[in-house]
C-alpha cells in the first residue's frame, strides 16, 4: 500500500526537490521562532477570513486524509456546504501566487473532497504580511500536478534520488545549503 504524502512536502518538492529529499530523510529544517509565533496568532486571522468569505462553519487545524494525501491544514471552511481548506502564510505572495503554494493548497482541497465526499471548489491562502486572501480553484491541471508530484515523492521515498541544480535565487539563502550535496559539484569562482 502506498503511503500518504503531505501537502507541505509537495510544496517543498516543487520549490526544490533536494529540500524535500532532506525533509523526507529526516533532516528537516526545525521551525523558527517566527513560524511558532505565527501559528499562535493565526486563529484570529482564520476567523476573520472565514467571516469575510461567508463560511458557515470553520474547523481549526483539522487533519485531512484522502486521495493519497494527508496533513494538517490551518483551517477547513465550509462555504455553501462545500469544503474549502484555508492555509495561512506569514509571507507575501509576490506579483503572483507561486506555483508551489497553489499546489499545496490544491493538495489540501483534494484530500478534503475525498474525506468529506463533497466536491471542493478549491482552497484559500491568507498572506499575513499583506493581509491578502487568494482563491486557488481546484483545476484539472493543478490536480494533475499534485498527483504527479506525489508520485515523484513516493519514488524518492523508495530510493530514487532527485537531481536538482544550483539555483542562484534559492540556494544562497537556503537553510540546507551547508549540507546540500546537490550543489557541491558547482565550482566556486575565487
Ligand atoms: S541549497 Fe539549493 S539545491 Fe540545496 S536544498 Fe537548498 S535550494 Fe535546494
Amino acid at each position: 500500500m502506498s503511503s500518504c504524502i503531505s501537502p507541505a512536502l509537495i510544496r517543498q518538492y516543487l520549490y526544490c526537490p533536494a529540500a524535500a529529499y532532506y525533509t523526507a530523510t529526516g533532516q528537516a529544517e526545525p521551525p523558527t521562532e517566527r513560524m511558532r509565533k505565527g501559528k499562535e496568532a493565526q486563529r484570529e486571522a482564520v476567523e476573520a477570513v472565514a467571516k469575510a468569505l461567508g463560511a458557515e462553519q470553520v474547523v481549526h487545524a483539522p487533519r485531512l486524509s484522502g486521495a493519497g494525501i494527508c496533513g494538517v491544514v490551518d483551517a477547513l471552511l465550509f462555504i455553501r456546504g462545500r469544503p474549502a481548506p484555508l492555509e495561512v502564510k506569514l509571507s507575501k505572495p509576490g506579483r503572483a501566487v507561486p506555483l508551489h503554494h497553489k499546489a499545496q493548497a490544491a493538495a489540501y482541497a483534494l484530500a478534503a473532497q475525498a474525506q468529506y465526499g463533497k466536491a471542493s471548489p478549491g482552497a484559500y491562502i491568507y498572506y499575513a504580511e499583506t493581509g491578502e486572501v487568494k482563491a486557488i480553484p481546484l483545476t484539472r491541471d493543478l490536480a494533475e500536478l499534485v498527483k504527479h508530484t506525489a508520485a515523484q515523492i513516493r519514488r524518492m521515498m523508495a530510493g530514487w534520488t532527485p537531481d536538482p541544480r544550483y539555483h542562484p535565487a534559492k540556494c544562497p539563502s537556503c537553510w540546507y545549503r551547508k549540507i546540500c550535496g546537490f550543489t557541491q559539484t558547482k565550482v566556486e569562482k575565487i
